[in-house]
């Protein structure tokens, strides 16, 4: 396979073993030998974003996919995978098995389809992706937006610093 293009998707889960029910997920991408998974992120663990309440931690990371696939078979494939790991969609935003969404093309494309946004329309927002992603693929650019390393950067600064204090 020449496998040319370099996307990177945000992985994550909340209900079960996230981190075994991740290594399945990059096994069955990878099965037919059409998607690699080349580079994957630490986890992170973080407090749930929206969805109800009192649901558990997500763990949340980043992986670099290199595929001849196009954005929409990528984000098609993702979906089957996710399915296959046991992720159902009852509740919006509510405990899953695995989530797996399509972030950033390393060439910067943009798709606006009814199925698909690239990048990935929340991915500068979210510390939670972006800190992983830094991880893996810092000089990646979201294009119109900036460079992951330093949008990562900006989201985890405090907002404001204390005042010196006077002695
Ligand atoms: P979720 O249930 O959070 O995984 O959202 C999946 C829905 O978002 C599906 O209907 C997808 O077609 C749509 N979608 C749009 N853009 C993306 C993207 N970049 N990655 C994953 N899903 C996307």
């Amino acid at each position: 396979m020449a496998a040319d293009h370099r996307f990177a998707v945000a992985v994550g889960g909340n209900r079960g073993e996230v981190a075994a029910t991740l290594n399945w997920a990059a096994a069955l991408l990878e099965a037919d030998g059409l998607v690699r998974v080349t580079i994957r992120s630490s986890l992170h663990r973080t407090a749930a974003v929206g969805g109800p309440m009192g649901q558990g931690d997500f763990l949340n990371g980043a992986w670099v996919v290199t595929t001849d696939f196009g954005p929409h078979q990528l984000l098609h494939r993702l979906q089957a995978v996710e399915t296959a790991c046991g992720r159902t969609r009852t509740i919006t935003w509510g405990p899953r098995t695995c989530d797996l969404d399509l972030l950033l093309a390393e060439d910067g494309r943009i798709c606006a389809s009814s199925v698909l946004t690239l990048p990935h329309p929340r991915l500068h927002l979210r510390a939670f992706v972006l800190a992983p992603l830094a991880e893996i693929a810092p000089d990646w650019r979201i294009p119109g937006v900036g460079q992951v390393s330093q949008l990562a950067a900006a989201l985890a600064a405090p907002l404001s610093s204390p005042a010196p204090v006077k002695a």
